[in-house]
């Protein structure tokens, strides 16, 4: 799959781990709030009943009556202090798998964001490499060009004006590649006796002719 594609179908699933993670945090630290308030409610009745154990233990409450009233509220002190503690318990266990589901969906968003890197980085390669290659194919062009007579690059440029964008045509099979015409055996003749570094032209069109392996000389 091309780099730009998998990018896309990563960007993608990292809009929808990120949205996750965002959820995640709010209800992590809404669970937080919650803990401390269940901490904190657990604290205060314990506190209470300590003040009031404290009472007892002292035999500061003469009255019969006081005391079993006292004793009755410890009582049921006791079972407020449960039922908050099952609370406590209930928000703790709610919090921890938050959390784990969180370190899990931000590990996801890791994972996602070391491949788009080295995507990223694979994609900027094959760009350099591409702008390498073509200023390779113009550093020879370039060459090439600087080999040639200058009149001759002159003729060919006048060509290609003329002739539609192309100045020169391949000879094959005794054809001219430029007007698809085929060349009279006495052009033929002259062409096959002719020297390789001559510049020939067909005689129908005017391009100038290169000629090949498959000539037909
Ligand atoms: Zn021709």
């Amino acid at each position: 799959m091309p780099e730009a594609v998998q990018l896309a179908d990563f960007a993608e699933r990292r809009r929808d781990v990120d949205g996750l993670v965002r959820d995640l945090r709010v209800e992590v630290d809404d669970l937080t709030a919650e803990q401390k308030r269940a901490d904190a409610d657990v604290e205060q009745v314990k506190a209470r009943r300590a003040r009031d154990q404290g009472m007892v233990d002292a035999g500061s409450i003469t009255d019969p009556k006081a005391l079993q009233r006292m004793l009755g509220e410890l009582e049921s002190l006791e079972r407020r202090i449960s039922d908050l503690e099952d609370v406590e318990l209930d928000v703790m266990e709610r919090l921890e798998a938050a959390q784990a589901e969180l370190d899990e969906r931000s590990r996801n968003l890791a994972e996602i964001d070391e491949k788009v890197a080295l995507l990223e980085e694979a994609r900027a390669r094959k760009a350099g490499e591409l702008e390498e290659s073509v200023l390779g194919v113009e550093r020879e062009r370039a060459a090439m060009v600087a080999d040639l007579p200058d009149d001759l690059l002159a003729l060919y440029g006048k060509l290609r004006d003329q002739k539609g964008g192309v100045g020169a045509a391949a000879l094959r099979r005794r054809e001219c590649g430029g007007c698809g015409l085929a060349i009279n055996p006495s052009d033929l003749a002259a062409i096959a006796g002719a020297p390789t570094d001559e510049v020939l032209r067909c005689e129908e069109c005017g391009r100038i002719l290169v000629r090949t392996g498959e000539s037909g000389l």
